[in-house]
């Protein structure tokens, strides 16, 4: 399996790919070792964990640096995520011994009632690569604390990671046969669905996300899914600060190239100011600087992945046949590196893949609406449900509007945030389940139910 540097195209490593009955030996030890660490006790474990916390952090330096040579996202941002997984870990140390305590309900009748938590088993969480700290903490942690065992398949563009992790955790007092690696891709993930896994977590498309989840259906575990989104920003008229509204969707946009699941994907903006926040969309996305990650005045390196290319490409061309106008970009691709020079098209409208299916990539299509109303409609024509976002100064306005959409969070004058105090989830086509949060705590336990009676 070659490691590619989408900036480069060079090889930067070339390593062997588990093979099936590989992957079926770590599941065994999992299981093993399963046994004895849920017997650990639950302060120890959450030790262990923070004792990775601690080597993430100082490692952060040669952590970012790897993360951005395999996927491409600038220094800056894998520093700034690592960060924030740090976080999210700190959550998880700090909340998981209440909400994993056992809860006694008292006396009923003669007869005493409690809850009990406890682990699933061994859990399989098949990854992303475009957040595999944030995406991978979202589950391992919680899944470590609980007293699972975990069966990681970092994605094939961020396997380096992967290993990085796995080997820090060791250092960290997990032990071996409690969390593993499964190195590959498609393949690796599909033999997973096939081993008697206690519970299946996944982040990627839906088109993924859909295979898996039929192909493990009939063992009635639990399955969560954090897929992709369409998520849409409306900019209503009632804005002072056009330029603030147009720096934040810009940020929105094309953080991380565009390649976040809750990145900005389609922009409604009311017809009253639609041609002056076009202006500073315009103006300030062209001031950004796309070039090699490694830089420091980089705000956008390339994509992750090759056939991303294509397929932006495809978006565009598909938009500007039927009617749309391309305000901003240049649909030449570099010769060396997955770049693709970030794009704006306006007079775009639903019969466009662009503003019906998920984009993942610096581009982007503006549509003018004429009232509340008609944006409800458009933000709402969609199978995903994710996040949505509402610019206004009139934060009721935004919260009645946020009210009407079947997404998973919704975002007043923000956009592209997740927060560890509150539930992840997507709807419909968006996902299934939720994680962080005290949801994301106990996504990870079963109950049981004690009736306890003295004769
Ligand atoms: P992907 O679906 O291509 O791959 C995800 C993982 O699934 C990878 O590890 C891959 O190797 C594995 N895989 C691929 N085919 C498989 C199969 N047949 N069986 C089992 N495993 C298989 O997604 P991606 O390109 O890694 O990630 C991008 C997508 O993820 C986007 O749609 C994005 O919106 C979504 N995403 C969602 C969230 C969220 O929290 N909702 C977060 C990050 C990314």
């Amino acid at each position: 399996m070659k490691i590619i540097n989408p900036t480069t195209e060079a090889t930067i490593k070339e390593i062997k790919e588990d093979n099936d009955q590989k992957i079926t030996e770590k599941f065994m030890e999992l299981k093993r070792g399963q046994k004895v660490w849920k017997s650990i006790p639950l302060k120890n474990r959450i030790q262990c964990l923070s004792n990775f916390g601690k080597l993430v952090e100082e490692n952060i330096d040669e952590l970012a640096q790897i993360l951005t040579e395999e996927m491409g996202k600038p220094l800056s941002q894998s520093v700034n995520e690592i960060k924030g997984a740090d976080a999210r870990l700190k959550f998880f140390l700090k909340n998981s011994e209440k909400w994993l305590a056992d809860e006694d309900l008292g006396a009923n009748g003669n007869t005493l009632e409690k809850i009990k938590y406890e682990p699933l088993g061994v859990i399989g969480n098949i990854s992303a690569w475009n957040y595999p700290y944030l995406v991978g903490y979202n589950v391992f942690v919680p899944a470590l604390i609980g007293g699972n065992a975990v069966l990681y398949k970092p994605s094939e563009f961020a396997t380096l990671t992967g290993l990085k992790i796995e080997e820090l955790m060791i250092k960290a007092g997990i032990p071996e046969d409690v969390f593993k690696t499964a190195i590959g891709g498609k393949k690796a993930g599909e033999h997973m669905t096939k081993l008697p896994l206690d519970g299946y977590f996944f982040t990627g498309s839906y088109q993924t996300g859909i295979h898996i989840a039929t192909a493990v259906a009939h063992k009635l575990v639990p399955c969560q899914m954090e897929l992709g989104g369409k998520d849409p920003l409306y900019v209503t008229d009632k804005i002072k600060d056009i330029k603030k509204a147009a720096s934040f969707a810009v940020e929105g946009k094309f953080y991380n190239n565009g390649q976040s699941c809750c990145a900005i994907e389609r922009i409604y903006v009311h017809e009253n100011v639609f041609d002056e926040f076009v202006k500073e969309f315009v103006s300030l996305t062209e001031s950004m600087k796309v070039g090699d990650p490694m830089r420091d005045d980089t705000d956008l390196g390339p994509l992750a992945r090759r056939q991303q290319l294509d397929y932006l490409l495809f978006q565009v061309n598909d938009a500007l046949d039927k009617g749309a106008k391309m305000i901003l970009g240049d649909e030449s691709i570099e010769t060396q590196g997955y770049f693709f020079e970030p794009t704006v098209l306006t007079d775009v409208s639903h019969d466009m893949s662009l503003m019906v299916d998920e984009t993942f990539g610096p581009l982007i299509g503006i549509q003018k609406v004429s009232n509340d109303d008609e944006a409800i409609g458009w933000m709402q024509d969609t199978d995903y449900g994710l996040t949505a976002a509402v610019f206004s100064d009139d934060g009721k306005r935004a919260e009645t509007i946020l009210e009407k959409l079947d997404v998973g969070t919704g975002y007043w004058n923000c956009s592209d945030r997740v927060s560890p105090n509150l539930p992840w989830s997507g709807r419909r086509k968006s996902g299934l389940g939720s994680t962080l949060s005290y949801q994301g705590i106990r996504a990870f336990v079963q109950p049981k139910a004690y009736h306890l009676r003295e004769w």
